[in-house]
C-alpha cells in the first residue's frame, strides 16, 4: 500500500505538489492524469523516495519512505518516461538482472526472475541482445521487465505510451492488462486518460499540484464524455 499524507513538494516558492493525501491499495490500477506541469511526475517520484517531502510524509506498507528508501524501491517499481535514462547495462539480460542482484539473491533465483520478467514482456530468449540495438518499443518493454524482476507490489509507469506507434502502444497496454490481472498494482501517469481507460479502475486527476478528481474510471469517463473525448486513441 502506498500512502501520502499532506505531501508538499516545492522546487522554488511554488508547490509542484500541494498537500496531497492519497492511498493506493495493493492490486489497484490507478491512472494519475492531468495537464503537463500539474505535478504528476513529482508526486510519483516520492513513492520511491527519489525526492524528499518539504511537508507531509509518504509510506509504503506503513513504512516511511524517507527512512526506508530501499524497502520502498523493492515494493514500488518505477518505469520512467525515457527508458534510456534507466538502463544500467549493455545487454537486456544484464540490465534486467541488475535489480535482483542488488537484493543479494542467489543466481538461480536471479535467473528465474529474469526469465519470467522477459517472458512477461515477450522478450524471452533475448537476454544477450544489446539494448542500444533494440527499437523504442522493445526498449520500453525491457524497462518494464527490469522493474518486474524486482517482483514489486506496485508498478509506476510515467507516460508509458508517449512516442509509441499504434501497434506497440496496443502491445504495451496488453502487457499491462495481463500484469494487472495477475495482481500487480499499476499507477499509470498520463496526460491523456483516453490511453488507459480500459486498464484502470480509478482515476486521480491532478491540477496545479492538487488532487482535483479521485473517482472510479466510469465516473471519471462521464466527465470526459461531457467534453466529448472518450474514445481511446490506441
Ligand atoms: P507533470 O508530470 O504533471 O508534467 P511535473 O511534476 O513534471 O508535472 O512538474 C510540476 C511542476 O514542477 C511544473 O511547473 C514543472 O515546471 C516544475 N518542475 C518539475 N521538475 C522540476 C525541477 N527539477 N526543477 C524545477 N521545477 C520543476
Amino acid at each position: 500500500m502506498i500512502e501520502t499524507d499532506g505531501l508538499v513538494h516545492r522546487y522554488d516558492e511554488t508547490a509542484a505538489v500541494d498537500d496531497v493525501s492519497l492511498t493506493i491499495d495493493d492490486g489497484e490500477a490507478v491512472a494519475v492524469v492531468g495537464a503537463n506541469g500539474s505535478g504528476k511526475t513529482t508526486l510519483v517520484r516520492h513513492f520511491d523516495a527519489l525526492l524528499e517531502p518539504d511537508e507531509g510524509s509518504v509510506r509504503v506498507d506503513g513504512r516511511d519512505v524517507t527512512e526506508e528508501p530501499v524497502y520502498a524501491r523493492t515494493r514500488v517499481g518505477m518505469v520512467f518516461q525515457n527508458p534510456r535514462d534507466q538502463f544500467v547495462a549493455g545487454t537486456v539480460g544484464a540490465d534486467v538482472a541488475f535489480g535482483p542482484e542488488n537484493l543479494g539473491l542467489d543466481r538461480t533465483e536471479i535467473d528465474r526472475r529474469v526469465d519470467e520478467a522477459l517472458a512477461a514482456v515477450e522478450m524471452a530468449g533475448r537476454g544477450d541482445e544489446r539494448i542500444d540495438r533494440l527499437s523504442g518499443g522493445e526498449q520500453a518493454r525491457v524497462a518494464v521487465a527490469g522493474a518486474l524482476a524486482m517482483e514489486p507490489d506496485h508498478l509506476v509507469l510515467d507516460e508509458p505510451l508517449v512516442g509509441l506507434d499504434r501497434s506497440t502502444c496496443e502491445s504495451v497496454l496488453e502487457h499491462l492488462r495481463s500484469l494487472s490481472a495477475s495482481g500487480t498494482g499499476l499507477v499509470v501517469v498520463t496526460h491523456d486518460l483516453r490511453d488507459v481507460v480500459d486498464l484502470v479502475d480509478r482515476v486521480v486527476g491532478m491540477g496545479d499540484g492538487r488532487v482535483v478528481l479521485d473517482a472510479e474510471t466510469e465516473r471519471a469517463l462521464d466527465r470526459l464524455d461531457e467534453a466529448g473525448v472518450r474514445d481511446p486513441r490506441c
